[in-house]
This record gives structure tokens, sequence and C-alpha cells, in this order.
């Protein structure tokens, strides 16, 4: 068998020599493919750049014609090259002429050669070129020999990324590096950013490929997956599931790979060809990542996500790096990017210098997406393989509007979002202007507009609109950024921060909204087939009314000597609410047999929010103080949509007679009853929902903290009485359609208001 000339670690010393050589790019690269058609004892050499158009363009080559290079330009879906950059896996033919996918060109003169070895020039799992040997002779190149290839491969990733051989390149034909991307994503937080990148987990940079000493390296490698095993021992036996991320089964998943012989094979093979223990870790990490970018198995995605965090990990083992970027390293205008990190982590950055968010999962419902949104930083989600396309300090845009992400964005691109970065400045300076304006109509309706919030940092927005106090105050958001179950302190402690913030303005807290799609990371899921109609809010609190109670108590003693409002949610049938209502009262009891302090008034609500309410008012309204319409479930259980379904979510229109119809119903019920009713669903937080409401007869609305001053612009210029006269007859005979959204819009441009 014909063995490689002075095997791979000669062959990478010698590479470590010519890179050090002070030589311009197209001699390297020449020096670079001798070389290799040396060792291996190939006749042909040749290095294909994959370009900013998507094309392979040939950048060196031994053996082939040399008028070829820089000529010969061809599609990823062309030919055996193209093949192995777009599949980013090695192809090892005897005969490659009889391959279907060869591709014959004359100007290289290649016929005469038969066997064939190319190996993808791979970088994060991106492909930045293919590395080709080929032989005259009908040979099958060994594993050992195949290996090389790709270890060799990565001093050329090293090369091409460094940006060395943009200098060759003409005009919009330059190497795919870095280039510019216009990726769609999931909107999860309203709001635009222009930023700069920083990796939520930096990778590891690594400057020293080529060992010195290979049983050095070897050791080094051992040492630090001996540690890597005893880490995740240790967090799976302590039962850590750091920040909400690392879930059990995550774990579970660490250990399988940790002490899986097949990984810590390739990348002591990888090491053993020459590369020192960092790069051996990176070119096998680099080639799972490829798999994973190429897998349409949910299930495969998701291990090979997990072994590419466990190989980030024994990387900063090896290095000893710090996890996470040092707050005081935080650029201005700071751009996270992260695969998917938990709500804790996100706060954890200075608030000032963050202006964005990019993962690669995360719904618009999932715990980080809801603390973007408290924070009011711009966040976009679900944008494929974000993490690995990405290098710390690129310049991107984040449109939280319409979802996309903007990287390395061109000049006018850029100049178009700065543009309207300032035009919402413009805005947001007329709504402050607003702020302490009562809100009026121009017929002389009030109109108590209140915010929704659930977290430390919501409270400065109380300030900050001008609201009038919290309409909707989320107990569940502590509970779901948090590690562990929040003690009664923390609760207590929370609540009177919240009641503090508020001075005199009220506050309406509504217990427990737990379960369904609030899931909490340190409590036992159960299975359940319809989560959102499953064992959630008030149904877990009356079931389990220890934690109901505390969390009472905590409202009760945080509120001493001041007034409370206390709302249950997802009540069915009356009986909940007399349910929930005997706890609040048991608990005064209490407090009061033990000479506490009690509040100065307790209001009890409920949250109308299931459609069977709609049939119980009479009985409801004279029992409750107040009630809070949740437009957001009622909407999803009248109209039978998962609001958390993208495919289904939008079916439906909010501004439509089914549910309108409803609405009008329960705010003539509240008025005839004399109870108060707000809507604090997400119809209140646009201005078209907030004018049709008000026609309704709503006159408090809790609204999201961005919300307000558009709504506010809106009804200070809102003529209500007109509104009405418009809206009911529509509702009451819809012309033909069951959205009346087009009527509503062509009323407010008659009347010039800006929706
Ligand atoms: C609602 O359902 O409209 C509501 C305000 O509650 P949440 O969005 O928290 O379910
Ligand atoms: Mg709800």
């Amino acid at each position: 068998m014909r063995g490689a000339l002075g095997g791979p670690r000669v062959l990478l010393r010698r590479l470590r020599e010519v890179m050090a050589e002070p030589v311009s790019a197209q001699e390297r690269l020449d020096k670079i493919v001798v070389l290799i058609a040396a060792n291996m004892v190939a006749e042909v050499c040749s290095v294909y750049v994959l370009r900013v158009d998507g094309t392979l363009e040939l950048y060196a080559t031994e053996g082939l014609k040399r008028e070829a290079v820089h000529l010969t330009v061809m599609r990823t879906d062309e030919g055996l090259v193209g093949l192995v950059a777009s599949q980013a896996n090695p192809i090892n033919l005897s005969d490659a002429q009889s391959h279907p996918a060869y591709s014959y060109r004359p100007e290289t003169g290649e016929e005469i050669y038969h066997s064939f070895l190319g190996v993808p020039i791979l970088r994060a799992g991106n492909t930045l070129g293919v590395l080709v040997v080929q032989n005259r002779a009908h040979r099958t190149y060994s594993e050992e020999e195949v290996e090389a290839l790709q270890t060799t491969s990565m001093v050329l990733a090293e090369m091409i990324a460094s940006g060395e051989l943009s200098a060759l390149a003409l005009p919009g034909a330059e190497p795919a590096v870095r280039p510019r991307k216009n990726l769609a994503g999931a909107a999860l937080s309203e709001g635009i950013a222009l930023g700069h990148v920083v990796l939520h987990e930096p990778r590891v940079a690594i400057k020293n490929f080529i060992a010195d000493d290979v049983q050095t390296e070897l050791k080094r490698l051992d040492d630090a997956i001996a540690t890597l095993r005893a880490d995740v021992d240790l967090m799976l036996e302590r039962g850590e599931v750091s920040d909400g991320q690392e879930s059990r089964e995550v774990l579970e998943a660490y250990r399988m790979f940790a002490h899986d012989r097949g990984w810590l094979d390739r990348m002591r093979e990888a090491v053993a060809t020459g590369l020192t223990a960092e790069a051996g870790v990176e070119r096998v990490q680099s080639d799972s990542r490829a798999r994973m970018l190429r897998s349409t198995d949910p299930y495969l995605r998701e291990r090979l996500h997990d072994l590419d965090d466990l190989a980030n990990r024994l990387m900063r083992q090896l290095m000893g790096v710090e996890h996470a970027p040092r707050r005081d390293q935080l650029p201005d205008n700071a751009i996270v990017v992260a695969r998917m990190m938990g709500p804790a982590a996100l706060l954890d950055y200075d608030r000032k210098r963050l202006r964005g968010l990019i993962l690669e999962e995360g719904g618009p419902t999932s715990h980080v997406a809801i603390v973007a949104r408290a924070l009011g930083i711009a966040a976009v989600g679900e944008v494929e393989n974000i993490t690995g396309l990405v290098e710390s300090g690129d310049p991107v845009i984040v449109d939280g509007i319409s979802g996309e992400v903007f990287l390395r964005p061109p000049p006018d691109i850029e100049s178009a979002y700065a543009e309207r970065v300032r035009l919402r400045a413009r805005r947001q300076a007329q709504y402050q202007a607003l702020r302490d304006k009562p809100c009026v109509t121009k017929d002389g309706r009030h109109i108590q507009l209140l915010i929704n919030a659930g977290l430390l940092v919501d409270l400065p927005h109380i300030a900050e609109t001008g609201a009038a106090g919290i309409g909707l105050f989320r107990t569940e958001l502590q509970f779901m950024v948090a590690t562990s179950f929040p003690r009664i302190n923390e609760q207590l402690s929370l609540y009177r921060s919240v009641l503090d913030a508020a001075e005199k303005r009220p506050v309406t807290f509504r217990t427990l909204d737990i379960g369904g799609d609030k899931v909490l990371p340190y409590m036992r899921a159960f299975e359940e087939e319809n989560p959102a109609m499953g064992w959630r809010a008030i149904r877990l609190g009356l079931d389990r009314p220890g934690l109901m109670r505390s969390q009472i108590r905590a409202l009760l003693k945080a509120s001493s000597g001041r007034a409370l409002k206390i709302m249950f949610p997802m009540v069915a049938v009356v009986e909940e609410f007399d349910q929930g209502k005997a706890l609040v009262e048991h608990e005064l009891t209490h407090l009061r047999r033990h000479g506490h302090i009690l509040p100065e008034r307790v209001e009890i609500g409920a949250m109308l929010e299931v459609p069977s309410l709609l049939y119980q008012l009479d009985e409801l309204l004279p029992r409750v103080d107040f009630l809070s319409v949740g437009s957001n479930d009622l909407f999803q259980f009248l109209y039978a949509v998962d609001r958390g379904n993208a495919r289904v979510s939008g079916r439906f229109d909010p501004l439509s007679t089914p549910i309108l119809r409803p609405l009008r119903d329960i705010a003539a019920k509240g008025e005839a009853y004399g109870k108060p009713i707000t809507l604090c669903g997400e119809l209140a937080s646009t201005p078209i929902g907030a004018l049709t409401l008000v026609a309704l007869g709503y006159r408090a609305l809790s609204l999201t903290p961005s919300a307000v001053g558009p709504v506010k612009a809106m009804l200070l210029d809102l003529d209500a009485a007109k509104a009405k006269a418009v809206i009911d007859p529509l509702i009451d005979a819809p012309a033909g359609t069951v959205s009346v959204r087009h009527r509503i819009e062509m009323f407010a441009a008659a009347e010039g208001l800006q929706l």
C-alpha cells in the first residue's frame, strides 16, 4: 500500500513553517498544495474557495493546468467538488469519472486522473472551501489519509478565515468569510437595534493548531475530558439546572457523550495526526456541527446541539477561558447572540449597553423573550445557525418588528435603519411629552391607562410611561425566571418593591398562572395533551392550596397598611372564585390573629378569559370587586386557536364580531352592576384595538408599557361617541365579513387618527 511520505505530523510541521513565511497569499497557497501533494504522494492537490456569490473558485493547484487557477469556477450543485462543499463531507473515490456527479472541465486537464479525495474546508461547521487530491492510478485513499487531509484543511480554514485571500479576489467574488446575510426569524420583542455582536458563548480562538509534541497534547486532551466528565457527573448529582437551561435531559445527554468512545476516539485521532488538543476538539466539533446543520431530524439535531455545547465546554476547559463575557467588557450597543439562553442570564447583562438579542431557538413564549420585552430590547428568535455565522464584534441589525436580522449590513440598509431608529426616537419624545397629560378623549371620556408587568425590571416603566398603575402583575414571571422555587420572603420582597415603586397607584396582582405553556424548569412537568386547557392557574392553585396560600400571605404582608388588589386567573365557574376568595379571607384572619398590620383594603377580582364565564356574569359580577378581561386567552378559547401556534394563531382576527360582541356585553354588564372592568390582553396594546375597546365601553386598559405612548396619542384625538356610532352597527350587522378591521381603519383614517 502506498503510504503518505513522512506522515501527517511532518506535513503539519512543514505547513506551520510555510504559514510563518513572509510571502504573498498566492505564493503561500502554491507552496501548500505542493507540500500536500508530495506528502500524500498525489499527483494533484487543489484548493477551491467558496465565494460570496455561492460558487467555488480554484485558488491553487499542483498538477492541474496552472492557467485554470482563478478561472475555473463551479456551482456547489456541480461536480464532485460541489458535492463535497454542499454535503460538507469527504468523498473518496478510486474511479471518479464513473461517479454520476463527475463533471469534466477541459481547462484543468483533469481527465487523466482517476482517483479523487475531496474534503470540505470547515470552520464552525460552515464550508469555506474544498481541498482535493487526485491520482492517475485507481487508488483508494486510506482512512488515515482522509483524516490527514481533513486535519490539513484546518490550516487552510484559518488562512481563509483570516481574510488573507480577499486580496486575490475580484469585487463581488471574495471568499465567503463573514459575508453579508439577511436572515429571517421570529419577532420576539418589538424594537430596532443597530449594534455589534456579543456571543453569549464566545468561541474560543485557537492560536496554536499544530502540536509541538503529540504525546503532551494527547495528555492534555485526556485530562480535560476527565475534568469534563467529573463536572457533568457533579451537575447531575446535584440536580443542577443552571438558569433553567440545562434540564436533566440535557445533562443526561452530556453524560452520554462525555463517555462516548466514538467521540473521544475521533478527537484523539485528530490529535494523533499532529494537532494541538484544542484544534483536535475543533476539528471534530466542526464536523458534527456540519452534520447538525444538514440534519432535518429534530431529535438528532437536539442531540448534536448538546454535543456542540459539550465540545464548547471541553474547549473552555482546555483553554481556561471563562464562560460568558464579563459585564464590564460589554461594548456599547451590544447585540447578544446565543443558541438559547435562560432569562436570568439575559438579566445579567448591563442594561445600559444591551440593545438587542438574537437566538437560534426561542419562540415568542420562551421565558427569555418575556424578559427581553420587559427590558424593552429588540429580539429575534429562531434564526437558523446564527451562532455559527457571526464573529464577535460583527456589525448587525436586529429588527424585532419584522423578525429580520441583517448581518454585516451594506451601507444603504444601515442608513435606512439608522433613520428608522431616529424616527422612533423622535416619536418616543413626542409620547414622552404627553406623559403627564390626563388621558381624556376629545369628547371628554376619561380612560385609565395601566401597564402590564411582572418583573423588577418592569417597575421603571410606571414612571417612564406615566401610567395610572399596574393593571396586571403577572406573578408567575418571578417563578419562571428563577432557578428554584422562590421562597415566601423572596415573593414578599418583590411585591413590596412593586407597591413601593407604584407609590399610591393601584396594582392588580394576579395569583400564579403557571401550568400550560408557563412551565417552571424546577417543577415536575406533567404530560398533558392540551396543556392550555389543562392543570393550570387557579385549578392548580386550588388543588395545591399550600402554594397559593403562601403567595396570598406574601401579598397581604407586603401591602401592610396599603390597598391591595388580587385576582385569580382562568376562573371557569363562580365556585372557583368563591374558593379563591375564601383562601384570602382565611389568610386575613390568620394574620389579624397574629397581630400583623393588614392591608388598608383588599379588593378581589377575577380574570375573565374562559368563555364559560360569559354565561355566568349575573352570578359572578355581584361576587367580585372587579373583573379583568384576558383577551389573549378568551380569543384562544373562543376561536379554538392555539395562541402559541404560529400556523393558526393569525388565522382569525380579534377585531371580529364573534369576539367583539361578548366584549361589548361584558362592558355593559360591568356598568350595570357598578363593577370596574379592565381589559389586559394584547388587544388593548394596539391603537386600533384600544380605539375599538373604548367604543365598546371600556374605560380601563392595561397595556404593554411600550404601547402606552401610541395608544394615548390616539385616544387624545378620538371622539369616542363617534367611534361607538360607527362600530356598534358594524358589530350588530357586519357587512358580509366577520372581521371589521378594515372598516375601523377607514374610520380612523377619516378622523386623522394615528393607528
Ligand atoms: C390574557 O390571557 O389575555 C392575559 C392577559 O393573560 P396571559 O397573557 O398572561 O395569559
Ligand atoms: Mg391568560
